[in-house]
């Protein structure tokens, strides 16, 4: 694989000053924070491109689809732990007979994560025996395959995104956290407040990947939306949906409760893009309604 940036249809290849770059390619938001999802748009298309390009960021394959504009648009996921810049591998299908890649730099602005300290009961930061470390094994496996098989689902949600309760974020996405004085580890969610027994809607369509009781995330809900983006919803007190059913906009799935590793009730929310954790309110900053709506 040989790697050229900046091909001659991708000018310079460098950044202005305001962070839009100079070449064919453009995201949204123009500096995506550690942690969350980016929008990438192919600006070049001419209307006779009709083969999407093949692309990867972050180890994650990307699925452009073309807009009711011609131009060819994917989601991706920046790592929490991603450095300044991001490669994005682009082949575009002129240079696919020689499966040439073109590197386009994605600056990564830094997160601001705080460090808090919680208390839970001990038996959630105890050295987990053998028989408990095979649980979590065998619950990290099964979330591992929702990562995997998103890629391979259609894209199911269209249009902007909902919040799934109608809470204010109790703890935001990637704070570090220390539990009971010892144990460190860092929040791979955003928590929204809400009672048991709140309804919990589906923030767009999906289908249910995932129901289990988990030992960290009690009763949990995997929703792949397709294409790689993939809700979580955990500490549930109900679930009311089945793996295998599809669910629309706004459907309850299930209520707030206070099951796994928690302080009280409320909902941890997750979204990833492949087995990419991001902030899930970066659904709203990516500009999610300029995907071209799904066909009837
Ligand atoms: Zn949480």
């Amino acid at each position: 694989m040989l790697f050229v940036a900046g091909m001659a249809l991708m000018g310079a290849g460098t950044l202005h000053a305001q962070g839009e770059p100079t070449t064919g390619v453009r995201w949204f938001p123009t500096a995506p924070v550690q942690g969350s999802l980016v929008q990438i748009v192919i600006e070049r298309a001419a209307p006779a491109d009709t083969i999407p390009p093949i692309a990867t960021l972050a180890g994650q394959p990307l699925h452009f689809e073309r807009g009711i504009d011609g131009r060819f648009r994917a989601l991706g996921g920046i790592p929490i732990g991603s450095r300044a810049t991001l490669p994005l591998l682009l082949q575009l299908p002129e240079a696919r007979r020689e499966a040439r890649d073109t590197v386009v730099r994605i600056p990564v602005a830094a997160g601001e994560f705080a460090m808090e300290r919680l208390a839970v009961e001990p038996q959630f930061v105890a050295r987990p025996d053998s028989a408990l470390t095979a649980r979590i094994d065998r619950e990290r496996a099964r979330a591992g395959t929702v990562s995997r098989q998103t890629h391979e689902t259609s894209r199911l949600w269209s249009g902007d995104f909902r919040l799934p309760v109608d809470g204010r974020v109790t703890s935001s996405f990637g704070r570090g956290r220390e539990f009971n004085g010892t144990l460190q580890s860092r929040h791979m969610g955003t928590d929204l407040s809400g009672q048991t027994g709140t309804p919990v809607h589906a923030p767009n369509r999906g289908v249910v990947a995932l129901v289990g009781d988990f030992y960290y995330a009690g009763n949990v809900v995997y929703l792949d939306h397709g294409a790689g983006l993939v809700t979580v919803y955990m500490h549930l007190s109900k679930v009311l949906v089945a793996e295998g059913d599809t669910v629309e906009t706004g459907q309850i799935i299930g209520e707030v409760g206070a099951t796994g590793r928690v302080t009280g009730p409320h909902l941890h929310w997750t979204a990833r893009y492949g087995s990419i954790s991001v902030d899930p309110l970066s659904l709203f900053d990516t500009e999610m309604g300029a995907f071209a709506p799904l066909a009837p």
